[in-house]
């Protein structure tokens, strides 16, 4: 996530932040906070809410004159949003921001509090903060690498010392720039937040850290000062709009938890009331092209699984040509997340004309399928500017959940419902969790980028699952790779498997997860590479990932981003041109 703005020079910090910090509100934070310092005095105001709320505090506040300040924007991961819980943080010395997630931070309090370090706060930062100063002994270098030699996570972070008059950031998995001004520096997880006072910049990488003063930038890595280049954007278009990222891919995969919280809002806010009520259809087509349509796809397994519900999936390119059997109660749904995939118009106008109902999914509003449907549910995705689609597949996949959970609840078949609705409010926070692994995807991505063909596995809902995340690996990194139903393999493409090879299963089912734990066996046997994407820890299985554990309605939207960063790293890895792969476009406005 975005949330952090720093500023030192000869200028009142007060104004630079709260504007710096609204131009990152955007993406939804709970809580916000400024620190300012002047001298040996840090004076720190926090408050909850929006960006609003700490602007009012501040004026009713008589603050310090200062020239040096750090200020944050909160998605809290530990801990409720409270004003304690807000940043920035202090610990004896250290005043810091943080964007990201300290992993083995219950660890360290441990260690700490033996060491009689006590702690106001329920966050993972505080702990940050005071092991930085539990190693500070006048020299911020030294004590910001040990600490972070002992920390396991992601991090941006913004830190001030109380008997210093300079400011220092450091990064990892977390984006961070360095933003260079006339008599005046600045640091931003978003370059946005400093537009309006610079466009020079320095991007801070993994392992250095930046030692600022109104007038010099250092950066040094293993105690050398780096030579490092400034950059000057075209901010407008194109760094400005991802927020340090080193792609709009990244950056869209980032936005998930926040864009699917503001998805799900109106929804669950008034208990599913304002989606249509599916249960008046005998049956339902679900069509759509591309990441869409395997969006379609595990929709239709859970109309069927769950609510009792018939359900065809179609690719819009064919639909749109066949000869389609409709009964007078059959309800077509269309997804797309431009609304002018021209296949998908196609094939709303087919059902138009047989006179059949129609629903689209879509991000776009003024679209033409958002327009010509009978009935629209719109995903908050905002502008998706990588070709690959990411944070709307996660939408439409949970739009889809959410509909057929709505159908399974109608024709009571839901036995428990609180529960699952408990757990689609925990969604924006699991899936920033998983997110923040990119360490796991990373190493994945490390076995897989030399290989030219890979497989993907798993039955049921997994198998549409495998289908999106093999799709999504070949659009950005071109390897051929192709998704199987975990019990098909054997009949004629375990042939294709070798030494070396690397296949992928999904296994999240209950009920069918022994069946792909014996094909998992089999691709083994044949020399494969075996990764497992699962809802649980598997023995003797070097390469996996083990998400939380989730509802089934919402279990994909936990695999799917790991496959998505796995597709970006290894991409990366291969130097391709991930937000614009070849051959591609974004709207498919062609037949
Ligand atoms: N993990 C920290 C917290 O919960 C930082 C969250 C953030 O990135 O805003 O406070």
């Amino acid at each position: 996530m975005c949330g952090i703005i720093g500023y030192i020079g000869s200028k009142n910090p007060v104004e630079i932040l709260i504007n710096g910090l609204k131009s990152l509100e955007y993406r939804g934070y709970d809580s916000a906070g400024i620190a300012l310092k002047e001298k040996d005095k840090i004076e720190v105001v926090k408050s909850i809410g929006k960006i609003v709320n700490l602007e009012e505090k501040l004026k009713n506040e008589e603050l310090i004159s200062s020239h040096l300040g750090i200020a944050h924007t909160r998605w809290a991961t530990h801990g409720r949003p409270t004003v304690e819980n807000a940043h920035p943080h202090t610990a004896g010395n250290v005043t810091l921001v943080h964007n990201g997630i300290i992993e083995n931070a219950e660890e360290l309090r441990e260690k700490l509090k033996n060491e009689g370090v006590s702690f106001y706060s329920e966050t993972d930062t505080e702990v940050l903060a005071a092991l930085i100063n539990q190693y500070y002994k006048k020299d911020p270098i030294e004590a910001i690498t040990k600490a972070l030699n002992e920390v396991k996570g992601s991090y941006a972070l913004g830190i001030l010392f109380k008997d210093r008059e300079d400011l220092y950031a450091v990064r990892k998995d977390s984006p961070l720039i360095i933003g260079i001004g006339k008599e005046e520096n600045f640091i931003a997880s978003d370059i946005a937040a400093i537009i309006d006072y610079t466009n020079q910049y320095l991007l801070l990488e993994e392992g250095e850290i930046a030692h600022i003063t109104k007038d010099t930038v250092e950066v040094i890595k293993d105690g050398k000062i780096l030579d490092k280049k400034i950059q000057t954007t075209n901010l407008e278009k194109d760094a400005k709009d991802k927020c340090g990222y080193d792609h709009y891919m990244l950056k869209e995969i980032m936005e998930e938890p926040v864009v699917l919280e503001k998805t799900f809002e109106p929804y669950l806010q008034h208990h599913l009331e304002k989606l249509p009520d599916l249960t008046k259809y005998e049956e339902i087509h679900i069509v759509a092209c591309g990441s869409a349509m395997y969006a379609g796809m595990i929709g239709k397994t859970l109309l069927e699984e769950y609510a009792n519900t018939k359900a065809e999936i179609d690719v819009a390119s064919e639909y749109r040509y066949k000869n389609i059997i409709y009964n007078k109660k059959t309800l077509v749904i269309l997804i797309s997340q431009s609304g002018e995939t021209a296949d998908t118009i196609a094939a709303m106008r087919k059902a138009q004309e047989h006179k059949i109902d129609t629903l689209a999914i879509v991000n776009v509003k003024t679209s033409t399928i958002a327009r010509e449907s009978d009935q629209q549910i719109f995903i908050e995705a905002g502008p998706e500017i990588a070709v690959a689609t990411t944070k709307a597949y996660i939408l439409q996949v949970g739009i889809m959940a959410l509909l057929a959970y709505k159908t399974a609840l109608e024709k009571n078949l839901v036995k428990d419902e609180h529960h699952v609705l408990e757990e689609a409010k925990k969604l924006p926070r699991l899936i920033k969790e998983v997110l923040d692994r990119r360490e796991e995807y990373k190493k994945i991505a490390q076995e897989i980028y030399k290989k030219e063909d890979v497989f993907f596995i798993g039955r049921k809902i997994d198998y549409a699952t495998s289908q999106e995340g093999s799709l999504k690996l070949k659009e950005v990194s071109y390897i051929h790779s192709e998704a199987y139903q975990a019990g098909e393999l054997k009949h004629g493409t375990i042939s294709l498997i070798n030494e070396g090879m690397p296949v992928f299963a999904i296994v999240t089912d209950d009920s069918i997860k022994d069946k792909t734990f014996s094909n998992i066996e089999e691709v083994k046997s044949r020399g494969a590479k075996t990764i497992i994407i699962s809802n649980e820890h598997w023995e003797n299985q070097k390469l996996q990932v083990t998400v939380p554990k989730i509802s089934p309605y919402f279990q994909p939207l936990l695999i799917v981003p790991t496959l998505q960063l796995i597709a970006y790293e290894t991409a990366k890895l291969r130097g391709c041109d991930i937000d614009k792969p070849k051959n591609l476009a974004k709207s498919v406005t062609v037949e």
